[in-house]
C-alpha cells in the first residue's frame, strides 16, 4: 500500500504538568489516504478538536509522530508548518472565524495573500470561488451582513483558495440550522468527488452519514474505524447541487462526479517570488482599519508622539533661524574682516591692563599691502549731558572707515571723514537710543553740541534704530578715536583694531601676517585676531549646544509617547488574539504577525509625527507673522529627521507587542473569546 497522506503513529497529548497533566489523547494511530472522506465522531471532551488541531499543524503532539506525505513534521520549523497550513490544509470552524473587519472577498484572500500570490489571480479566484459557492451578490459583504450558512461557505472559499487539498472541518454545521447544514455537507461532498480529503468532526450522526470512513474517538482513544457504505442518494444530491449553483447556470454542463467547484475557477496561481509588497500592503490596511476603528484611543496614543515631535521640530526651526540671522548680520558686515583684540582671548580679564595696542599699530597695519583699510577703536563709559538731561553711554571712538566695515546706516545727517579723525574734531554720531534720550521728536538734533564727559560734540549723524553698538536700552555713541583718545579719556591705546583684507588676499595668510608684524612690534603676542568665520564657527557650536540639550530634553516626551504607544499595541493584540489565531490556521508565518503589528505602531507613530510636523510648521508661520527680529526655518532636513524618529519610536515601541503576537499559540489565541 502507498503511504499514507497522513499517518499518525502512538500520538499522545497532555495538557499542563506535573499533578494538573491531562492526557487528552492516548497512543493514537491513524492512517489518512488522500481522497478520503472521513468523519471523527464522538461525546464532547473526548479529544476530537485536540486530534483535527495536530491533523492541521496547529498544534504539536506530545509524543507520537506525525508524517504528513512521508515527512515529518517533528523536522519541520514553524515556517514550515505555516506553509503547510497555508498550502495544503484548509480549515473549517464552527464558528467560521472570518475576520469581521473585512468583506467576504477580502476574508477569502487572507491565505493567499500569505502564500505570495498576485492581486490579480487571488482576487479572480476568490471571486470565482465565491460565485460558485452561491456567493456572487455576497462578494462585499461583511461576515456581520451574512447568514451563518454563508459565512461557513465563505470560510470553504477561504479553504480552497490556495488549493485546499486536506479539509479539516471541526463541526463545521454546528451553528447551523438542519438546511443550511445539509447544503454544507453536499458541498463537502462535492469537494471530496473532486478529490479533496476530507475530515469532519461531528457529534451528529447525520453528518457523519455523509462520510466514507467514520472513526469514533472517546476519551482520547480510538474505539472503532469502520467504513460505510456507498450511500443510494445520489439523486438528491444532485437536485440539492441544483440549489447551490442556481446563479451558476452558464457554467459547462458536466456529469456529477465532475461538477467541479474548482472547474470554472481559476487554478491556484503560484507565489510570485516572496509577494512582500502585497503582505505589506495587507498589514498597512489593516493597521489604517484597527487606527480608524478606535480613533479616539489613537488619537490620545499618537498625542505623546505629537507633541514630542512638534517641540523638537520648532526647537531645531528656532535654533536654525536664529542661527541664520545671526550668521546674515555677520554677512552683512563682510567675510573678510579681521578683528584684533588685547588680550588672549575674549572674557580674558587681563585684557584691561594690556596697553600695548596703539595708533602706531594701526598705522603699521594699514602700510601692509594686503590690507584694504585699517579701523582703530576705542570704547568707554561717560556721562552725556544736553541741557539738563544727563545719562551714562558708551563712547566708541572710531576710525572713519568703521561705519563702512560694520555696515552702519544712517537715519540723518553724515559720518565723519579721516579728515575729521585726523583733526581730533570733536563731532559724534549718536545711535537711536541716544536720539530718543534726548531729543523730542520734533528737535532735529543734527548740529546739537552734547557734552561727553566734559568735552562738548557736535552730533552730525544718527544710526537707524537697528545699529546700536549695543543691545537693550544702551546707549552708544561714536566719535573719531582720536578725540577719544585724546580729549576724552586721555588713553594711547585702542580697544581694538579692525583690519579689512583686501578682497584676493587669503584670509588666513593675512591673519599670519598681521600675527606675525604685531608680535614682532610689542615683543610678544599680547593680543588675539577674530574673524568672520571664527565667529560663524563660534555660533554654529553654541547654537549646536543649545539645540542638543533642548532636544534631548524633547526626547523625553517622544520616549513616554512611545510607552504609551507600546500600551496600546499591546492592547491591541490582546483585543486581537482571535484575528491572530485565524491569520496562523491559513498560513500566516511568525513574521507576518510580527509585520502587521509592527506597521500599527509605526503607522501610528508616523500619522502622530506627521500632526507634530503639521503643528510645528504652523507655529513656525505664526511666529514669523509676528516676529520682526528673525525667522523659524523647518528644513527638509528637519522633516525628514521628524519622519524617521517617529519610525524609529514605533519599530522599538512596537516591537515588544508584536513580539508577543507573533509568538502566541494558535490553538489558545483561536479558543479565546
Ligand atoms: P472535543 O473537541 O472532543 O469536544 P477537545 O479536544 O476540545 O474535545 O478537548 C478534550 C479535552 O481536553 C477536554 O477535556 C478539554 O477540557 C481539554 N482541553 C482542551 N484544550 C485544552 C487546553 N488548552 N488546556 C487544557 N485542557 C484542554
Ligand atoms: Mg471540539
Amino acid at each position: 500500500m502507498a503511504t499514507p497522506l497522513l499517518r499518525l503513529r502512538g500520538i499522545t497529548r497532555t495538557y499542563g504538568s506535573g499533578e494538573n497533566a491531562l492526557t487528552v489523547l492516548k497512543d493514537v494511530d491513524l492512517d489518512i489516504a488522500a481522497g478520503e472522506m472521513i468523519a471523527i465522531i464522538g461525546p464532547s471532551g473526548s479529544g476530537k478538536s485536540t486530534l483535527m488541531n495536530i491533523l492541521g499543524c496547529l498544534d504539536r503532539a506530545t509524543a507520537g509522530r506525525y508524517l504528513v506525505d512521508g515527512h515529518d513534521i517533528a523536522e519541520m520549523d514553524s515556517d514550515a508548518l505555516a506553509a503547510l497550513r497555508r498550502e495544503r490544509f484548509g480549515f473549517i470552524f464552527q464558528r467560521y472565524q472570518l475576520l469581521p473587519d473585512m468583506d467576504a472577498m477580502s476574508n477569502v484572500e487572507v491565505p493567499a495573500i500569505y502564500a505570495g500570490i498576485d492581486a490579480l489571480h487571488r482576487r479572480r479566484r476568490a471571486q470565482a470561488l465565491l460565485e460558485r459557492l452561491g456567493l456572487g451578490e455576497r462578494l462585499h459583504h461583511r461576515p456581520g451582513e451574512m447568514s451563518g450558512g454563508q459565512q461557513q461557505r465563505t470560510s470553504i472559499a477561504r479553504a480552497l483558495v490556495n488549493g485546499g487539498e486536506v479539509i479539516l472541518a471541526d463541526e463545521p454545521t454546528g451553528a447551523l440550522d438542519t438546511r443550511a447544514g445539509e447544503a454544507l455537507m453536499k458541498l463537502l461532498e462535492e469537494l471530496h468527488r473532486q478529490g479533496h480529503t476530507i475530515i469532519v468532526i461531528t457529534h451528529e450522526p447525520e453528518v457523519a452519514a455523509h462520510a466514507q470512513r467514520i472513526v469514533e474517538i472517546r476519551d482520547g482513544r480510538i474505539v472503532s474505524d469502520r467504513a460505510v457504505a456507498a450511500r443510494a442518494v445520489e439523486g438528491r444530491v444532485v437536485a440539492e447541487h441544483a440549489v447551490a449553483e442556481k446563479d451558476t447556470t452558464s457554467a459547462p454542463p458536466v456529469s456529477a462526479s465532475a461538477t467541479s467547484i474548482a472547474s470554472a475557477v481559476p487554478p491556484v496561481g503560484t507565489g510570485t517570488g516572496s509577494g512582500w509588497r502585497d503582505r505589506f500592503l495587507e498589514a498597512f490596511r489593516m493597521a489604517l482599519s484597527a487606527m480608524l476603528a478606535h480613533r479616539m484611543r489613537s488619537f490620545l496614543t499618537m498625542l505623546g508622539i505629537i507633541i514630542g515631535i512638534a517641540s523638537v521640530t520648532s526647537v531645531v526651526a528656532l535654533a536654525g533661524g536664529a542661527k541664520q540671522s545671526i550668521i546674515e548680520q555677520i554677512g552683512a558686515l563682510g567675510t573678510n574682516t579681521i578683528d584684533i583684540y588685547p588680550g588672549e582671548d575674549f572674557g580674558d580679564s587681563r585684557s584691561g591692563k594690556v596697553r600695548t595696542l596703539d595708533a602706531r599699530d594701526a598705522d603699521a597695519l594699514s602700510a601692509l599691502s594686503y590690507v584694504d583699510s585699517v579701523t582703530p577703536s576705542v570704547s568707554a563709559n561717560a556721562t552725556l549731558r544736553y541741557g539738563n538731561a544727563d545719562a551714562q553711554a558708551q563712547i566708541n571712538g572710531v576710525g572713519a572707515d568703521y561705519f563702512r566695515v560694520k555696515g552702519i546706516e544712517l537715519a540723518a545727517g553724515r559720518f565723519f571723514e579721516d579728515a575729521a579723525v585726523r583733526a581730533l574734531e570733536q563731532v559724534a554720531v549718536i545711535d537711536h537710543n541716544t536720539r530718543e534720550r534726548f531729543f523730542d521728536d520734533g528737535v532735529d538734533p543734527i548740529g546739537r553740541i552734547l557734552l561727553i564727559g566734559n568735552v562738548p560734540c557736535r552730533v552730525i549723524g544718527v544710526a537707524k534704530e537697528s545699529n546700536g553698538p549695543q543691545s537693550g536700552g544702551n546707549l552708544g555713541v561714536w566719535t573719531p578715536y582720536t578725540t577719544a583718545m585724546a580729549r576724552l579719556q586721555g588713553q594711547d591705546h585702542l580697544s581694538n583694531i579692525t583690519v579689512r583684507v583686501r578682497d584676493d588676499v587669503p584670509m588666513g595668510a593675512a591673519e599670519d601676517a598681521i600675527v606675525r608684524l604685531l608680535t614682532l612690534r610689542h615683543g610678544r603676542k599680547d593680543f588675539f585676531t577674530s574673524n568672520a568665520e571664527d565667529i560663524r564657527e563660534t555660533i554654529d557650536r553654541t547654537t549646536g549646544v543649545m539645540t542638543t540639550l533642548i532636544s534631548s530634553i524633547a526626547l523625553i516626551s517622544l520616549l513616554v509617547g512611545g510607552i504609551g504607544v507600546m500600551n496600546i499595541m499591546l492592547v491591541s493584540v490582546t483585543e486581537r488574539t482571535r484575528e491572530i489565531g485565524v491569520r496562523m490556521a491559513v498560513g500566516a508565518r511568525q513574521s507576518d504577525i510580527m509585520q502587521q503589528f509592527l506597521i500599527e505602531s509605526v503607522v501610528i507613530c508616523l500619522v502622530g509625527g506627521a500632526i507634530g510636523v503639521a503643528l510645528a510648521m504652523s507655529t513656525a508661520g505664526i511666529f514669523n507673522s509676528l516676529s520682526g527680529s528673525f525667522k523659524m526655518v523647518v528644513s527638509t532636513a528637519s522633516i525628514a529627521a521628524a519622519f524617521a524618529c517617529s519610525t524609529a519610536v514605533g519599530v522599538m515601541f512596537g516591537f515588544l507587542p508584536a513580539r508577543n503576537a507573533a509568538r502566541m499559540d494558535p490553538v489558545e489565541a483561536l479558543s479565546r473569546e
